[in-house]
């Protein structure tokens, strides 16, 4: 892996050039991401990002992906929990508004601002979009999941989150 990341990139101009980028940061510089763990994070969030022109549709394109380990805290039964998240990046840039309301629907708009962006800050960024919004054990692994011999105030909880059950199955799947 290529330790030597630039610290600010200007996207536009790597697509027009076609670069690729792909390295990792710990966990531990990304204080935005670190404000919604359960834990101190050891991990790393690991990433893979492309910048291109694409020649049917003539978008300049970011397509990528990232990786981690995420520690969250399960909200059924508030344990620690790990989280493994894989986020995909799909963007085109666009300059404004207009322009990133015509975008073909499988593309996120990243409106240029025409000034370097820390590439730091653009991972996190993503990180943030993909991390899920409840973070739930499986329920074979949660102690406080439709368990009979379950204490009062465990069923509580259960009940206050079961709006989000539904929820669960999109969140945990990868
Ligand atoms: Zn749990």
């Amino acid at each position: 892996m290529p330790s030597e990341l630039p610290e600010t990139i200007d996207p536009m101009r790597l697509a027009k050039t076609g670069k690729e980028l792909s390295g990792s940061y710990d966990l531990h510089q990304l204080l935005r991401v670190n404000a919604l763990l359960g834990a101190d994070p050891d991990g790393q969030v690991s990433f893979r990002l492309k910048f291109f022109r694409d020649d049917e549709s003539r978008l300049f394109c970011i397509i990528g992906r990232l990786e981690a380990m995420l520690p969250l805290v399960c909200q059924r039964c508030l344990q620690p929990m790990q989280h493994q998240l894989g986020g995909i990046v799909n963007m085109a840039i666009v300059s404004d508004e207009a322009e990133a309301e015509s975008l073909p629907a499988q593309f996120e708009p990243y409106i240029e601002s025409g000034l370097p962006v820390k590439l730091q800050d653009f991972v996190e960024d993503e990180l943030l979009l993909a991390m899920p919004l409840v973070s739930l054990h499986e329920e074979k692994a949660c102690p406080a999941a439709d368990n009979p011999t379950e204490n009062k105030s465990g069923r509580e909880r259960i009940a206050k989150v079961n709006p989000f059950a539904e929820l669960k199955n999109l969140k945990l799947r990868k």
